[in-house]
């Protein structure tokens, strides 16, 4: 099963996300850090498929976090999507600039976030079957 690691130093965010995850049948597990500084060694070691990334971290911020995941050719090809609870003028524009895909601001809707993850994963999957069939 796919990994989602999800970097969210709020713990009822994160079980906010779990409750996407477990009640919506979103078909992979949910990683959690934190920490900014602890993401980009986990990322490297568990390889998720997609990162889902609070801007707002104490230490390095979810922006500088997403920076250093681009900067390793280990963690650069996984997308990163940014979720942010104070949603500032030019936050979204900074995400996109430090290399966030999309971008969620909260209130989050919990079920345009599951829909969105479950039509990534969809598209994951048939990406990896194609890949096999070629092979
Ligand atoms: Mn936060």
């Amino acid at each position: 099963m796919n990994t989602i690691l999800l970097v969210e130093d709020n713990a009822n965010n994160a079980s906010l996300l779990e409750d996407v995850f477990s009640y919506d049948d979103i078909p992979a597990r949910l990683a959690y850090v934190a920490s900014g500084e602890e993401a980009p060694r986990l990322a490297v070691s568990i390889q998720p498929v997609l990162i889902l990334m609070d801007l707002r971290l104490p230490g390095i911020d979810g922006l500088e976090t997403t920076e250093i995941l681009k900067r390793n050719p280990l963690t650069r090809d996984i997308p990163v999507w940014a979720i942010t609870a104070y949603a500032m003028p030019g936050d979204e524009e900074k995400a996109r600039a430090a290399g966030c895909e999309e971008y969620f601001a909260k209130p989050l809707s919990m079920r345009r976030l599951g829909d969105r993850l479950r039509d990534f994963l969809q598209a994951l999957e048939k990406t990896e079957s194609r890949e096999y069939a070629s092979t």
